[in-house]
């Protein structure tokens, strides 16, 4: 079978490992139909440049601009289901081969999917915040105006409400941080899938592993800036090979 043999070694590394962690990217959630920032063709970089449009000083210039932009990503997110890769890694928790699952995702694929222990590195779209009185709004109360070509507003000041997602040029918030570290410190091994590893803090999480003389995963369709210290590498559709590596396991 193609990838046999290093679904082999995969599965190898994660019954000797006490202690795997994994990193998702808008790749993973690709099969969903969530287009990701960076694949040929149907990347949202082609559409638009995120670190403009997308980032903290593109938001406040011009807060219509931003919502035009994110507003088809947001479609497709509410209305997305959980794919294999999703499934996969829900199942690797439930056999005990898999501690925290780190998403660099914005989507709730993973929680859809029945995973626990989600770290949501950037942020996620079920939340709001007004930028004038810091009020908290859930996303049933913003989304729908947003869908609608509105620009949602805080009731009460009127100032423009801003998704809890971190935007280019935000700090991520220091708890994740921390609670990332944690694991990564710990991590014997971890399994990247979906992530071309290009954007900080997260593209950092594999090397941290590897200096600690830890094992690295990686599921990617295409090149990874962290191909070169993989112990191995699948590249093709997550959705294909994970469940095949669970079948592996179980075999
Ligand atoms: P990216 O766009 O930089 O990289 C996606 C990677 O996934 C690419 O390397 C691509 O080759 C790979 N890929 C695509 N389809 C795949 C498949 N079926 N199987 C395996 N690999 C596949 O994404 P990123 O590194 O995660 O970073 C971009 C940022 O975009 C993130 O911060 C994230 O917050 C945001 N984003 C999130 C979503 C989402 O929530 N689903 C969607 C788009 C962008």
């Amino acid at each position: 079978m193609i990838f046999g043999e290093e679904l082999q070694k995969v599965a190898k590394i994660l019954k000797e490992s006490d202690y795997t962690i994994a990193l998702t990217g808008a790749g993973i959630s690709v099969p969903s139909g969530i287009p990701d920032f960076r694949s040929p063709g149907t990347g949202l970089w082609e559409k638009a440049d995120p670190a403009k449009v997308g980032s903290i000083w593109g938001f406040m210039s011009n807060p219509k601009r931003f919502y035009n932009w994110i507003a088809p990503l947001v479609e497709k997110i509410l209305q997305a289901e959980p794919n294999p890769a999703h499934l996969a890694l829900t199942e690797l928790q439930k056999m005990g081969l898999l501690r925290e699952i780190i998403t660099q995702n914005i989507d709730f694929l993973h929680e859809k999917a029945g995973s626990t222990d989600i770290i949501h590195l950037h942020g996620d779209i079920s939340s709001g915040v007004c930028t004038g009185c810091g009020e908290e709004f859930p996303s049933d109360d913003f989304w729908p105006e947003v869908l609608n070509g509105e620009v949602p507003a805080c009731p009460q000041c009127n100032n423009v409400v801003k998704p809890n997602v971190v935007l280019f040029g935000e700090p991520l918030p220091p708890g994740v941080l921390t609670q990332t570290w944690k694991a990564a410190e710990k991590a014997e091994a971890i399994i990247v899938v979906g992530s071309s590893l290009e954007v900080t803090p997260a593209s950092n999480l594999p090397k941290v592993v590897h200096s600690n003389l830890g094992k690295v995963i990686i599921f990617n369709l295409g090149q990874t800036t962290s191909d070169p210290i993989a112990h191995v590498k699948i590249t093709g559709d997550a959705s294909e090979h994970l469940p095949r590596l669970i079948k592996v396991l179980k075999n």
